[in-house]
């Protein structure tokens, strides 16, 4: 496929959807590498707005230096921020990327209800993430004062008692403690909005609202900003939608169409899927550093809506019912499993008649384990448990917690045993 057959967004719909372990199935972050363009004065020229040409073309006859500095901030990968799920790795972006990702973030800026009289306090750890990152850009675009202490809560009590905040971002799965620290250290007077920083869960959201109501006697409206994995800006829930009552109603990710392209696949095949569900596949638009295109994000999402929001009237596209990197389940041992790529791995196998995979809390201990049920269609059961496990072990890089044969009627008491809600995918299912 060349790139002239790429002339409009059904034609990228053509473009296989792929993920980090595509690109590297041995999790080797330096494979990335092959996603960062390397553009150069013709791409600039391809690219760039006629103004901006026209610009650089008469720069290129007076000054050289300064023909180069436009081009460079254009073309030139200088600045990282490591992501991923399965394993970190980098996603470049050049200087003019960063000018986009601020501008995203004044947009962000509007969509939470903020101004540039608000003040945050960030509790989101100080390093080359998407999150801390965009963040920053978007309160210096929004001329808003901001502190990023790192995730100490010790040091983020300090900042927000040299600065008291009107904003507090927190990691989604730090909130409860974030603010019951600042509570007891009275530090939220001023506060009026919560950020969860990650798409947060039903009983996240629910804790953190409940945290927030018992910390003021305020309405304080609790917002979910979140970058999936791979972006480059955080997409943020309007105010209108949680600022009526103490509750944090939502109405989804508000979305940027100019910047990013969101579709959805079938999480077990990657294939484009037309129903409401899967996985989430994000396209980046406009930024020139690496390049990712329809990206497996490994966020299963409820649906992407494109009418008018019912709270804020913006009519950009958003993303509903985000279940935040559950694609890839980490164990205690830190160490990652991609379900997509055992997915893959038993769809692509022959004596596979029927299979479902289990993610689920071991009643023991609540840790987190997998568990593949396998239909085989072949004599030996046990043979075509031992060849699944090879081929997840070469494309999932490790194995999950247990391969067991199975029969029919075993399987479909399985499927009826979990309450359709709970299903990640037709056959990927998640215990309590
Ligand atoms: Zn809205």
């Amino acid at each position: 496929m060349t790139a002239g057959k790429i002339d409009g967004v059904n034609a990228l719909g053509g473009i296989p959807a792929v993920g980090e372990r595509d690109v590297s199935p041995t999790g080797d972050a330096a494979a990335m590498a092959s996603l960062v363009l390397h553009g150069g004065e013709r791409q600039f020229a391809l690219h760039s707005s006629g103004s901006d040409v026209r610009r650089a073309i008469r720069l290129r006859a007076t000054r050289s230096a300064a023909y180069k500095q436009v081009v460079d901030s254009e073309t030139k990968p200088t600045s990282y921020i490591w992501g991923g799920l399965g394993f970190r790795y980098p996603i470049a972006s050049t200087r003019g990327d960063l000018d986009v990702i601020a501008r995203a973030g004044a947009r962000l800026w509007q969509v939470l209800g903020l101004t540039g009289a608000d003040a945050l306090v960030s509790a989101v750890p100080v390093t080359a993430t998407a999150e801390h990152t965009s963040l920053q850009l978007a309160a210096l675009a929004a001329g808003a004062p901001a502190l990023f202490p790192g995730d100490d809560t010790d040091a983020v009590l300090a900042a927000a008692r040299l600065a008291p905040p009107t904003v507090l971002a927190v990691p989604t799965a730090a909130a409860v403690d974030v603010v019951e620290a600042a509570a007891s250290a009275d530090v939220l007077d001023r506060l009026t909005t919560l950020l969860l920083v990650g798409y947060p869960a039903e009983s996240e959201r629910e804790a953190a609202v409940a945290a927030v109501n018992d910390a003021a006697s305020r309405d304080i409206a609790v917002l979910a900003v979140h970058a999936p994995a791979g972006a480059r800006v955080l997409w943020g829930e309007c105010r209108e939608a949680a600022g009526r009552g103490r509750l944090g109603g939502t109405t989804g990710l508000h979305t940027y169409p100019d910047l990013d392209l969101v579709q959805l696949v079938d999480a077990e095949t990657g294939e484009q899927v037309t129903a409401s569900t899967g996985e989430l596949v994000l396209t980046q638009l406009g930024m020139r550093g690496s390049a990712l295109l329809r990206w497996r994000t490994g966020d299963v999402v409820a649906g992407v809506e494109f009418n008018a929001c019912p709270a804020c009237g913006r009519t950009v596209p958003r993303v509903v019912g985000t279940r935040r990197g559950a694609l890839v389940v980490t164990a205690d041992s830190g160490r990652a499993l991609d379900l997509r790529a055992v997915a893959g791995a038993l769809i692509g196998r022959a004596d596979v008649e029927d299979w479902r995979v289990v993610v689920g809390g071991r009643a023991r201990d609540g840790r987190d384990q997998v568990v593949v049920h396998l239909l085989s269609s072949a004599d030996d059961a046990d043979e075509t448990v031992v060849g699944a496990a090879a081929d997840i072990r070469a494309v999932a890089g490790r194995l999950p917690s247990q391969l067991v044969a199975t029969d029919v009627d075993a399987l479909a008491a399985l499927t009826a045993s979990v309450p359709p809600e709970a299903a990640l995918t037709q056959r990927v299912l998640l215990r309590g």
